[in-house]
């Protein structure tokens, strides 16, 4: 017996995603064993948060408990209660704070965003949604970006807020950006991640058809040196990208004879 088909990494409707009973149900189309709601929390700058669209209306976070709770009594699917939280080193206390506030089974922390919300630090999102924001940047500040998304992505591990971190590498799939990731980087992550409680996942999102999760290869390489274990996360938004990528994932581990850890 292999250790159980977790995929910790969904969204619902209540942030980006697809409504909970239904992705319920394609889980146990899928055969997987258990799936979390891993909804976006976004604590800086609330008045932010509706231009944005995409986080969780904090308010709604005991509906969504109701809800999950409903739906656990009509499968044999586990169901895991959890946030994916956007990370700024700004926010430490807050999200702090909000971690205490709600109790969650588990929380994934991300690095989307380097400063959109901070007045010193205007930086759009880092994956692909502003590759025209870098692509006009020279190479040095493109370099200078990169530092900055893995050294954000070494404090969130060493933050100890987060027991999930989320997609790694995910400046990977800007086009602008990608390739500029040194060995430096990756070691510096690996470092972190063998010294501290958090575990990465393999993200189902696929960003050349070499190597279709996150992180990519050469970050994958240098983690296993440190025996880094990961958990599974789809990043499925809707039911067809929970049936694709959960499938790429299995195809990806086969061949790189990973299993899956479980957290919860
Ligand atoms: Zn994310
Ligand atoms: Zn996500």
């Amino acid at each position: 017996m292999g250790s159980p088909r977790y995929d910790y990494h969904v969204h619902s409707d209540y942030s980006d995603g697809t409504d909970a009973a239904t992705m319920i149900e394609t889980a146990e189309r899928l055969g997987l064993d258990g799936i979390g709601f891993a909804d976006h929390v976004l604590i800086s700058h609330p008045e932010k948060r509706d231009q944005h669209g995409y986080p969780m209306d904090i308010s709604a976070i005991p509906d969504r408990h109701d809800e999950l709770e409903r739906l656990r009594e009509q499968t044999d699917v586990r169901i895991f209660e959890a946030v994916e939280i956007d990370y700024y080193p700004f926010d430490e206390e807050a999200i702090d704070a909000f971690l205490i506030e709600h109790q969650f089974e588990y929380v994934i922390g991300s690095v989307h965003e380097l400063g959109r919300y901070h007045p010193d630090e205007p930086t759009p999102s880092v994956h692909h949604n502003d590759e025209d924001f870098f692509e006009g940047k020279s190479e040095v500040d493109r370099m200078t970006v990169i530092d900055r998304y893995f050294d954000r992505v070494v404090r969130l591990i060493e933050s100890n807020l987060v027991d999930v971190i989320a997609h790694l590498d995910l400046i990977e799939r800007n086009p602008a950006l990608r390739g500029l990731t040194t060995d430096e980087h990756y070691h510096a992550v690996a470092a972190a991640l063998a010294e501290g409680d958090a575990i990465p996942e393999i993200n189902g999102t696929s960003v050349t058809d070499d190597w279709p999760v996150l992180p990519r290869r050469r970050c994958f390489e240098i983690l296993r040196e440190y025996d880094i274990q990961f958990v599974r996360g789809s990043d499925a938004h809707g039911t067809a990208s929970l049936e694709t990528r959960n499938d790429r994932i299995d195809r990806w581990a086969d061949r790189h004879d990973i299993s899956f850890h479980t957290i919860a």
